[in-house]
């Protein structure tokens, strides 16, 4: 058995391929050549690899793939990610799969453990056989929820949102019973590009989907690159951390024939739904002032064409530095909403680098730093009588949602396949025993204790 961690939930059984390690390894056309890799691949497939990039996760979409194992990556890296939202079991930080499994090996992947099975016996095969028909149950019981609305046990209401990256995962969302989408991680439309989608490619795509969302909510979150995003166009040097590097906001402001034709599109498609504009990484209040200063300048531009747009579009931050965090009550006063951004302000509470499988057990969004800082923001927002969300994967764990219900939250922005899921968690809380879970658990001071404590007391 190999150890690593659950990314991905689910049971994979499966014939192994192994990716040849260095092969597709990262850059963008290496990326394209996984692409063709995959379409060579056997339905019913374990991919087994050294490590993989969101591009090579993204190119596993409809392939009918059982599951994946890789050995590198940590538990929100984005390719994990991407290998959540297709619902495909995953297990990373698998250390030695790619020399332990060979090509062809049976292999179970317990992505609801994180453990892989190499080489299986007939008796283990039937026991993750009949585990995984349970899962299958247990998701079968959910359909039911994907069509109520949201409400904690005292019919109090929230929302369960949608993250997602495209029109294909939109449609997921409206089947799930998203009651809206609380962040379009706009990446995609750039990724696998050789050049940037012009201005009008934008519009449509962000149109598309304001449309599709009928007057729910749509959350456009502005170009979040660099990290392990990068683009094949994009003007940037090889950096030392590119995790705390010119990224996400950093880069747009200072990219404006990217930005503005983006500013532009998302406008243009606030004319056709409800939607926001969300910025990533923010660190100060500067950069919010500018971005409004920026969309104000395009607004009165879009009025000399005579586009049509939302005047009154909802400006947001996302809240995943611990700079923002700390500062969430003068931010409020600049912003119209915040999203808590859980994956980066651990990466970045913990200055632990979120794609390191070796940093994996600093990865804990229950380190009372974090959860300090998540509460301190919700309470912020709510003392501004601002929107907040949680967008980031703490607003799928089981454990964490009603912490994050007990300090305030109320919107819970998760991957489609979750929706009915933590609509399910959400039910059977009360605003009264979540806050008082959440006033205990800020007073424990160890991520150990927190764990075990919330493994206790949460059934
Ligand atoms: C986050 O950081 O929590 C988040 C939702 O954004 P991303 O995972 O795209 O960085
Ligand atoms: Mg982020």
């Amino acid at each position: 058995m190999i150890s690593g961690y659950e990314v991905s939930k689910g049971i994979g059984i499966g014939v192994a391929v192994i990716v040849p390690a260095g092969e597709y390894s990262g850059q963008n056309e290496a990326d394209n050549a996984f692409s063709s890799f995959v379409s060579r691949i056997s339905p019913g497939a374990v991919i087994v690899a050294e490590s993989f990039t969101p591009v090579m996760a993204a190119s596993l979409r409809d392939k009918n793939v059982a599951a994946i194992v890789c050995e590198t990556g940590g538990m929100t890296s984005h390719s994990a990610l991407v290998a959540k939202s297709f619902g495909i079991p995953a297990v990373y930080g698998a250390i030695g799969a790619t020399h332990i499994i060979k090509d062809g090996d049976t292999v179970i992947v317990d992505g609801l453990h994180g453990n892989v099975y190499e080489r299986p016996d007939t008796s283990l095969i039937e026991e993750f056989s009949s585990r995984r028909k349970g899962f299958i149950k247990d998701r079968a019981d959910l359909e039911r929820y994907r069509g109520m609305k949201t409400v904690l046990a005292d019919g109090s209401g929230a929302e369960v949102l949608c993250n997602v990256s495209d029109i294909i995962g939109v449609m997921s969302a409206i089947e799930n019973g998203a009651e809206g989408i609380g962040l379009l991680r706009t990446e995609n439309l750039f990724t696998g590009n050789k050049t940037a989608p012009t201005e009008e490619e934008q519009t449509r795509s962000y149109m598309r989907v304001a449309r599709a969302m009928d007057g729910h909510g749509v959350v456009i979150r502005t170009l979040d690159i660099g990290g392990d995003k990068m683009l094949p166009f994009m003007k940037s040097e090889q950096e030392t951390n590119p995790f705390l590097g010119f990224r996400a906001i950093r880069y747009s402001l200072a990219n404006r024939d990217f930005f503005i034709p983006q500013l532009r599109a998302i406008l243009k498609a606030s004319a056709a739904g409800n939607v926001s504009i969300m910025i990533p990484m923010v660190t100060c209040i500067e950069e919010i002032r500018n971005v409004k200063a920026l969309i104000h300048e395009v607004k009165s531009d879009l009025r000399d064409e005579g586009a049509e747009f939302n005047d009154d579009i909802r400006i947001g931050a996302m809240i995943e530095t611990p700079a923002a965090a700390v500062i969430s009550d003068l931010l409020a006063e600049e912003c119209d909403f915040f999203s808590i951004g859980t994956n980066d302000l651990v990466q970045y509470t913990m200055c632990a680098d979120r794609s390191n499988s070796k940093l994996t057990y600093l990865q804990a969004v229950t380190h009372p730093s974090v959860l300090r800082l998540i509460a301190r923001t919700i309470e912020n927002a709510n003392a501004a009588g601002i929107p907040v969300s949680i967008c980031g994967e703490a607003a799928s764990e089981p454990f964490m949602i009603p912490v994050l219900a007990g300090f305030g939250c109320r919107r819970f922005s998760v991957d489609p396949l979750s929706v009915p899921e933590v609509r399910r968690t959400l039910s059977t809380w009360t605003t009264e025993k979540a806050k008082a879970l959440a006033d205990e658990i800020l007073k424990i001071p160890s991520d150990g204790e927190i764990k075990e404590y919330l493994r206790k007391n949460i059934h």
